[in-house]
């Protein structure tokens, strides 16, 4: 078994997912991204996979992105 198949199936069987650590390194340029309307998903493959099964990274993607919104509009 290779290493892209040990990860795989340490990170179960759907698409390519980040982890929490990976997320929180990655969370800002996401946001960033998504602000500009860049294509954020591809950027950080895994990512929203990440966020819509890890309710604290999709939590502090929202509060990241509210963050975001103020400044921007500050
Ligand atoms: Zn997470």
């Amino acid at each position: 078994m290779d290493l892209e198949q040990s990860l795989a199936r340490l990170l179960g069987p759907a698409e390519a997912e980040v982890e929490c650590e990976t997320c929180f390194t990655e969370l800002d340029r996401y946001v960033g991204l998504e602000f500009v309307g860049a294509d954020a998903d591809r950027a950080v493959p895994g990512l929203r996979a990440h966020l819509a099964g890890c309710p604290a990274c999709a939590e502090e993607h929202e509060s990241l992105r509210a963050l975001v919104a103020a400044e921007r509009t500050a």
